[in-house]
């Protein structure tokens, strides 16, 4: 179908009943934002038709946006009230950085390409967002400036789960990140309590790689 004849809010729609209700997400304000968020807007014009498909896209700098139900299940597993702070590390287009600012208090997000994070900045801009900030860095050593985070949420496939994310982490905060190896990880969901932390697996996953200091090196692949 031509990209102007599509009808996107039908499919926003038949994707939350189909792909992410019909999977489990329970969550209201989660399936309500999925269903607000248009997310043709974070893809280029050539992918605006398959916006909402069951599978990750292509965005610039050979990085995806996630499948849709990836992006839910963590975002669930975040367990967002609305007063939280949340780090995103890794950026990509934005998406779920939308989702998480129709959720939450305040966002912060990180990633290491200049080209997407403006790219993001402008979408995030357009939609009228106002409690994201999204900054070029290398994620895995967190964001210091402005920890410790109620909520930390890794977006790319870690060797193992960062130690300055876990420090940048509020007691009582929840980290979600995919781990594992380069082809295949867990979705690791950590919870600090009186400074132990408590790991539980949310399943398979496959996610590109996270890049940086305390991540894969980029001679590593
Ligand atoms: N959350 C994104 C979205 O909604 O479109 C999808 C993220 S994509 C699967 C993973 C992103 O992590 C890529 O854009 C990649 O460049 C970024 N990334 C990888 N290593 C990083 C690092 N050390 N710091 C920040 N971003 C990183």
């Amino acid at each position: 179908m031509a990209a102007d004849k599509m009808d996107y809010k039908k499919a926003r729609e038949e994707m939350v009943r189909l792909q992410i209700e019909a999977r489990g997400i329970t969550d209201r304000r989660i399936l309500d934002a999925m269903c607000k968020i248009p997310r043709e807007k974070f893809v280029e014009e050539k992918f605006y038709t398959s916006a909402y498909a069951d599978y990750p896209l292509p965005i610039s700098d050979g990085q995806t946006i996630s499948q849709p139900y990836i992006v839910a299940l963590m975002t669930q597993c975040l367990n967002l009230k609305g007063n939280e702070k949340v780090l995103e590390i890794g950026t990509g287009s934005g998406y779920q950085a939308a989702i998480l600012a129709e959720l939450t208090r305040k966002v912060y997000s990180v990633e290491r390409f200049e080209t997407l994070v403006e790219r993001a900045k402008k979408v995030i801009e357009e939609l009228g967002y106002k409690n994201v900030n999204i900054f070029v860095g290398d994620g895995t050593v967190g964001l210091k400036d402005f920890s410790p985070y109620d909520r930390i949420i890794v977006t790319a496939a870690a060797p193992e789960v960062p130690s300055t994310l876990v420090e940048q982490l509020q007691e009582n905060g929840i980290l979600v990140a995919p781990v594992g190896s380069l082809y295949s990880q867990d979705l690791k969901v950590v919870e600090k309590k009186s400074g132990k932390l408590y790991t539980r697996s949310e399943g398979g996953c496959v996610f590109v790689p996270l890049i940086g200091k305390y991540g894969w090196k980029s001679n590593e692949f």
